[in-house]
């Protein structure tokens, strides 16, 4: 029996999916992997083997599905979370991807739109795809910060379902106002989401959007395991938001979304939270080596609230892209021209950028 292959353009796909690409963003390889704003530094010993005695008590149970309302999780989050939070207002899912598109599904879909501030997070225009939602994007000024009386100006004229706002931003580093998050919210009759994944790095005197959920019934703030708390490959992501809201994701996630093993190795990770976020300051201190050497070298940093850099004044970004790659250092060609994006890692894989990156030379 031969096997027939057929091409994507031979299946009945959706017409609004064809001819898209999946996201991807490499996974070569290399020593020095910093591309995807990943916590590079390893999960201490102990507490490896303190998440692994948990995962092992839940193993025994694995028969049976999981805990459907993940309660311990959502007890742990609101505690780590504060802000008087309890687990009512405490959402949960196999990263804060999977939470976005819970939002998505709930309050976008198809007929409805999703709304951010381009340069931003590349996956929003995709969960929105996904799920049948138009994407909308605004802009920003030259240097990516956004004015309230220009978000507001922009948010009226686009009328969304959802809006997406993410502080720091992603790819640019870029901190968000509250003022500005509580004129968007003023402006909409849409759900707005906070998108706080990088929040840990941000000035720990800064304040975060839980400090505006407060009678705010169609606000969002969510935030990942991914990031800060070196738990990427586990996948959790969460959120905070009204009771109301929580309940509205109840009805498009699928039964028993999170698995024991993850809830396990999560509320153990939430348990040792210190050690877990214990790198911070020391990828903080990197982010800012890298600031500063990138100005040496005539490069045009941006200013950065969270664990990367963006950067301008590459004359080619593919070609420096390459020569780094050669070089053994993965970083992310974003799109923006002139422009590369590079993960604070540790203090060696940082030297190890900033060394190739110095070999290739400066900027012109
Ligand atoms: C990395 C990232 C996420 C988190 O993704 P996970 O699915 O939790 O791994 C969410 N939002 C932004 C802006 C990100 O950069």
């Amino acid at each position: 029996m031969g096997r027939v292959t057929v091409s994507l353009s031979d299946l009945p796909l959706r017409d609004d999916l064809r001819g898209l690409t999946p996201y991807g963003a490499p996974q070569a390889p290399l020593a020095v992997a910093l591309n995807v704003n990943e916590n590079t530094h390893p999960v201490p010993d102990e507490v490896a083997s303190d998440i692994l005695d948990d995962i092992a008590v839940a193993l025994r149970d694995v028969n049976r599905y999981p805990d459907r309302e993940f309660t311990a999780l959502r007890e742990g989050f609101a505690e780590y979370l504060g802000h008087d939070l309890d687990a009512s207002q405490i959402w949960a899912g196999n990263g804060s991807n999977e939470v976005l598109q819970h939002i998505l599904q709930a309050f976008a879909g198809p007929g409805r739109t999703v709304f951010g501030f381009a340069p931003t997070y590349s996956m929003y225009p995709l969960l929105a795809q996904g799920i049948g939602a138009r994407w909308t994007a605004g802009s920003r000024q030259p240097d990516y910060t956004i004015t309230a009386e220009d978000a507001v100006a922009q948010v009226i004229e686009a009328d969304p379902d959802v809006i997406m706002l993410c502080t720091p931003n992603n790819p640019t580093g870029t901190p968000l106002g509250l003022d500005v998050v509580e004129a968007v919210y003023e402006a909409s009759r849409g759900i707005v989401v906070v998108d706080e994944a990088y929040q840990e790095f941000a000035p720990r005197e800064s304040a975060s959007a839980l400090t505006l959920l407060e009678g705010r019934p169609r606000l969002a703030v969510s935030r990942t395991m991914s990031k800060a708390f070196a738990f990427a490959g586990a996948r959790v992501g969460y959120l905070a938001a009204d009771p109301a809201f929580i309940d509205a994701l109840r009805l498009v996630r699928l039964p028993y979304h999170l698995s024991a093993l993850t809830q396990a190795a999560a509320v153990a990770a939430l348990r040792n939270a210190p050690t877990m976020l214990g790198m911070v300051d020391d990828i903080i201190e990197q982010r800012d080596r890298i600031t500063a050497t990138l100005e040496a070298l005539d490069y045009e940093p941006h200013e950065s609230w969270s664990n990367f850099v963006l950067f301008g004044g590459v004359a080619d970004p593919q070609a420096t892209f390459h020569a780094l790659y050669e070089r053994g250092v993965l970083v992310r060609d974003v799109g923006i021209p002139n422009h590369l994006r590079v993960t604070a890692g540790t203090e060696a894989e940082t030297t190890a950028f900033l060394d190739a990156l110095a070999s290739i030379g400066s900027a012109s």
